[in-house]
């Protein structure tokens, strides 16, 4: 789906948590955070660590003036420690003052500093429009508001990865409309009822399903019940009158030593 090799990049843009991915992330946070630490006492600090970061950031799609932007510090610095001043005859500078490694290395590649066109996993852009959907927002009304058509939208529904400028559009339509009842926007109550019954049948997770921190790691999964993954999600989804999901019927079979009942729901 990804044609990212395994690694930084491809862990924070397509969510993937496969081993190398995750070791990656992990190792090069160690190094990060080991560089930090060293830069808040010494007079200067290596600048190869600062180098590495500006490579990531950059594998991520940002520019280099979105980079120093977000630093505070100036282009300049930034492109004389990736490639030094060739026109004034120097390398790439070996060590930098700590308070502009720390403001480099403390940039990380959220969605607001990627290039609009640059495609990134769809999972946080499907789960807002299927948690509005839940809601009672017909995809019609969603698309609607972004400009779009309905079809344009379905389609969204279906693809792997989005680009930025997408999920930047659909997190902030997600933002205005979390809490706000669709039938006081106009949607007649009886299309509203329809489009939560739909989502139901998809088991489309609600909004209360899901945290702003988890709701773009593919790694995650939706909340339903509170309890979630443990042993008490199971009978609270039955409670709820709705099949549990995987992670509650996973904790069953660890808790039960068998498998759950795979009798439906009323
Ligand atoms: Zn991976
Ligand atoms: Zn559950």
């Amino acid at each position: 789906m990804s044609d990212r090799p395994h690694g930084y990049a491809r862990y924070k843009l397509d969510g993937c948590h496969c081993y190398t991915c995750a070791w990656a992330v992990s190792e090069y946070n160690r190094q990060r955070e080991a560089a930090i630490k060293a830069g808040t006492w010494q007079p200067y600090v290596p600048a190869a660590p600062v180098r590495e970061h500006i490579c990531r950031l950059q594998e991520c799609g940002m520019g280099l003036r979105t980079i120093a932007a977000a630093a505070g510090v100036g282009r300049n610095r930034l492109q004389s420690i990736l490639t030094g001043r060739p026109e004034r005859g120097t390398g790439p500078q070996e060590k930098v003052r700590p308070h502009l490694a720390v403001a480099v290395l403390q940039v990380e590649p959220t969605l607001d500093m990627l290039a609009p066109a640059a495609l990134v996993t769809s999972a946080g852009t499907h789960r807002r429009l299927q948690a509005l959907g839940a809601a009672g927002w017909p995809t019609s009304r969603l698309a609607d508001r972004m400009g779009w058509t309905g079809t344009n939208l379905a389609v969204l529904l279906e693809s792997g990865r989005v680009m930025v400028r997408t999920a930047r559009a659909v997190r902030d339509l997600y933002d205005q409309l979390w809490n706000v009842d669709p039938v006081s926007q106009g949607v007649a109550a009886h299309i509203a009822a329809r489009t939560q019954a739909r989502a139901a049948d998809r088991r489309w997770a609600p909004v209360g399903a899901w945290d702003d921190d988890t709701i773009d790691d593919p790694s995650t999964h939706p909340d339903w019940t509170g309890a979630c993954g443990t042993a008490e999600g199971f009978p609270r989804h039955r409670r709820m009158g709705h099949r549990p999901c995987r992670p509650c019927r996973a904790a069953y079979r660890e808790a039960h030593q068998t498998n759950p009942p795979i009798k439906e729901a009323a």
